[in-house]
């Protein structure tokens, strides 16, 4: 038997099936989080297989996320829906079970987030809206897990198809709606729902920008001093570790090389790797706070507000805002775009977001270069924005393609569940045994043979050593730029295959980190360099897929080029400073008020402001 898991986008349809068959999709507080459909058998009963499909309005959707769910429904290769409802919006999720009727399957109505209907005081009449639909209605919470045993077996029962509402017009099945919803339902009268209080200071025309750049500091602040300890003493005793197993391996007469190999290229590579996990998972944590708590929608909306002064913004902002987490998310959720020439140009830019694993070795960079200073990676945030806009707009001035306007919906504020952290925690665990096992292993044991090997064989001496004859060789070309020392090439060469490798390899290669960079200017430009340069192996196979050939070759050549040249302006303007420091403070002062200036006024009178986003209240 196969059951399809059919709603709105964020209405708990991958935490349904997560709880159903013990698999581990993601889930998030926001829109356009599953646009692939996933397939597995129930925990307890292979005989039936799950669906679980991105969520749609309508059957008529134009994006590719939503043609998934039609030709699914076309194809029919399942024995019942369940249509997933969020009990906080039962007249927008009725709309669709509506306009569902006309496959002519049987369909369960599954009220989820009964938890929070419960909460609200708000009362839903099962009967009159199971007579309505002529369907069976179940009130689950996919979440706290409460009656999804009562929904399976009521899938696996119902054998009637619901009342027909295909014949009906948009305007017929509306008005039936409205009609009857109110009967179903009964709300509890308050004056002011607690959410739409809250987003009258968070996305206040005047606050709203200030307050995400505070919350964006506190992440950094939090990941760089708590993450930044934990990593100081891992990096430490991973050093006396190494240490250790070199001088007791020597002791018990092994050859110096193998021991060497162990101590130095095992030990050392991967601790250097445990080191960055501290730091990735306290970022992730507070990434999941905020995106669990609701406020990464706001943050869209928000940054749709800015975007749109300048032509851009629409759909592509929630693919921009989920690469701030991972890149693969965000280049899977480009498909909920419509316009062709919009999607292309929002994968173009999307790999100039800081991911959170950019973003924990611009944290790791700025405790070893600039003293712990959480300004560097919260400026390198806003930095990488601003250069997204700037490209945006150069781009959409070349192809001159139509912006979509996108009315955006934001959840309902609440405290994120535990279950959220515990999911992440694994994910990471994950992740990072996976990663640490292969491409970070992989890393060591070359940068390991690069270290002790040249042409003359091993121990040659580390100046004789091949890493250093293709450092020295590859080191002009990012001379420019502040950082030509043969130890700074190859970290930038060995970084491309995994952001975590720049650490390892700077930290293989030399005592004091910061001694290779000759200025501040120069570390700045380093870190901007891995900001800007193309993403990690598994976001580029992401990208392949989603992107021709050819697009694919200039997402790369162009993530490069535009590295370099920002890191160029970044040194340039160093060398500069240190010229002249006080006419150069003045003349960039002068434009960086200027420009704020111009961003405020034009923000201001833009009288779209006021909050149009839609509120999927419960109260
Ligand atoms: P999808 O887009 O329909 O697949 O929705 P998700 O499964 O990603 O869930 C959207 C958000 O709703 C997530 O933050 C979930 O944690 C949350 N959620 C899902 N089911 C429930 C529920 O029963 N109760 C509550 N309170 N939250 C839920």
């Amino acid at each position: 038997m196969n059951i399809a898991l059919i709603g709105n986008p964020n209405c708990g349809k991958s935490t349904l099936f997560n709880a159903l068959t013990g698999k581990r999709v993601k889930t998030g507080n926001f829109a356009g989080v599953t646009v692939e459909k996933s397939r597995a058998t129930l925990k307890d009963d292979d005989s039936v297989t799950v669906t679980d499909l991105p969520g749609i309005y309508s059957l008529s959707p134009e994006s590719s996320d939503g043609k998934v769910v039609t030709e699914f429904l076309k194809k029919g290769d399942y024995d019942v829906i369940i249509n997933v409802i969020d009990g906080g919006g039962l007249e927008k999720g009725l709309y669709l079970t509506a306009m569902l009727t006309s496959v002519k399957k049987p369909i369960v109505i599954a009220v989820n987030m009964y938890d929070e209907v419960q909460k609200s005081g708000k009362k839903i009449n099962a009967e009159k809206l199971s007579a309505l639909f002529n369907a069976p209605v179940v009130f689950i919470s996919a979440l706290k897990n409460y009656n999804l045993n009562r929904l399976v077996k009521t899938a696996k029962q119902v054998n009637y198809p619901p009342k027909n509402f295909g014949t009906k017009s948009i305007d017929e099945i509306n008005a039936f709606l409205r009609a009857n919803v109110e009967l179903i339902e009964t709300k509890k009268k308050v004056k002011h729902d607690l959410t739409e209080k809250i987003d009258g200071v968070l996305l206040n025309k005047f606050l709203g920008i200030p307050i995400l750049i505070l919350i964006m500091t506190a992440v950094y602040f939090i990941t760089m001093k708590v993450g930044g300890i934990l990593s100081q003493r891992i990096t430490e005793a991973v050093k006396t570790t190494s240490e250790k197993v070199n001088s007791a391996l020597l002791e018990k007469g092994l050859a110096a090389w193998f021991c060497s190999f162990l101590s130095d290229g095992v030990i050392r590579g991967l601790g250097s790797v445990l080191a960055f996990f501290p730091q990735v998972t306290i970022l992730f944590f507070l990434m999941t706070v905020i995106e669990e708590s609701g406020y990464s929608a706001r943050i869209a909306f928000l940054l749709d507000k800015i975007f749109k002064s300048i032509g851009l913004g629409g759909k592509s902002v929630i693919p921009l805002v989920l690469s701030c987490g991972c890149t693969v998310n965000g280049v899977l959720a480009t498909r909920i775009i419509e316009n062709e020439k919009e999607r292309r140009r929002t994968l173009f830019l999307l790999t100039f977001m800081p991911c959170s694993a950019k973003t924990a070795v611009i944290c790791w960079l700025s405790s070893v270069l600039f003293n712990g200073n959480p300004f560097v990676p919260v400026l390198s945030y806003f930095f990488s924005f601003l250069i997204v806009a700037v490209l945006g707009k150069i781009m959409l001035k070349r192809d001159a393609g139509s912006d979509s306007e996108y009315p955006f919906e934001v959840p309902k504020y609440r405290i994120p569940p535990l279950k959220s952290f515990v999911s992440v925690l694994l994910e990471r665990t994950k992740e990072f045994l996976l990663k640490a096992g292969s491409v970070v292993f992989a890393v060591s044991i070359i940068l390991w043979c690069l270290k002790n090997f040249g042409f003359s064989g091993y121990g040659v001496g580390i100046e004789n050593s091949f890493i250093y004859i293709l450092g020295n060789a590859i080191k002009y070309v990012f001379y420019p730029l502040g950082f030509g020392s043969a130890e700074a090439s190859v970290s930038v060469v060995f970084g491309l295959f995994a952001r975590e490798s720049v650490a390892e390899s700077l930290l293989l290669l030399c005592d004091n980190v910061s001694e290779i960079f000759p200025t501040g200017f120069s570390a700045l430009s380093f870190l901007s360099f891995f900001l800007f340069a193309p993403p990690c192996v598994s976001a580029l196979s992401a990208l392949r897929k989603e992107s021709t050939k050819k697009d694919f070759v200039k997402i790369i050549a162009f993530g490069l080029i535009t590295a370099y040249c920002v890191s160029l302006l970044i040194n340039l303007s160093g060398l500069l400073i240190r010229s002249n420091t006080l006419i150069f403070c003045f003349i960039s002062g002068i434009i960086f008020l200027g420009l704020a200036a111009i961003t405020v006024v034009r923000t201001v009178r833009r009288k779209k402001w006021e909050i149009k986003v839609k509120h999927n209240t419960i109260l």
